[in-house]
């Protein structure tokens, strides 16, 4: 399976970050090797002194598709989930600063955790869920689907066009707002409306 991240879909986020909103979704791959499942600890790597989190809402892909009609879109997928998209900032910007990918920021070994699955059918309207992250019992983060600059269908079409999406791929929707550095101790732990839906330890 492939974890495909959406990268400024958020006006709020890009803003924070002094990134221009895009006129298409920006998107990059983590692989497989980045989950973090069952609420394991994450542990800090040594490669880097500014690890941050965006919280994100994910979908996960149920059948293979390719070229998907943003209008189908919502066939592939019957489950929400919620995941951390761990950067390391400090690499991140040093990549950035000499024009290079960022891969190793962003997919570097537990730089995905993944919390439990929602039937989307629990939710009345796609395009207004509320989610949010406490650190240490403390909301940091808040986001809600009605400020996604390009919709869950909208992005499966997207990527769609470039990579054929196959069952269990995950995608991760964008982070709002209110990222920040993480340090070892800290209980991470994120909700779906009012579903903690994950809770992990930094180590
Ligand atoms: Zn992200």
């Amino acid at each position: 399976m492939k974890i495909i991240c959406i990268g400024r879909n958020y006006a709020e986020h890009a803003k924070e970050m002094n990134a221009a909103v895009p006129s298409e979704p920006v998107f990059f791959l983590k692989p497989d090797t980045a989950l973090i499942k069952d609420n394991q600890p994450f542990y800090y790597p040594d490669f880097s002194k500014e690890i941050h989190h965006e919280v994100e809402l994910v979908l996960k892909i149920n059948k293979p598709g390719k070229n998907i009609a943003a209008e189908f879109a919502y066939k592939y997928y019957d489950e929400i989930g919620i995941g951390i998209d761990f950067t390391a900032r400090d690499i991140q910007a040093k990549c950035k600063e000499k024009g290079l990918p960022w891969e190793k920021a962003k997919g570097f070994d537990g730089a995905a955790p993944i919390g439990q699955f929602v039937n989307k059918s629990k939710f009345k309207d796609l395009n207004n869920i509320h989610f949010h992250l406490t650190i240490n019992g403390n909301t940091i983060q808040k986001g809600n689907t009605k400020d996604l600059l390009f919709s869950f269908d909208t992005v499966i079409a997207y990527i769609s066009k470039f990579f054929t999406l196959k069952t269990g791929d995950l995608i991760y929707t964008g982070t709002p707002e209110g990222v920040g550095p993480v340090s070892i101790g800290d209980r991470l732990e994120a909700y779906i409306v009012d579903e903690k839906l994950l809770s992990f330890e930094i180590k």
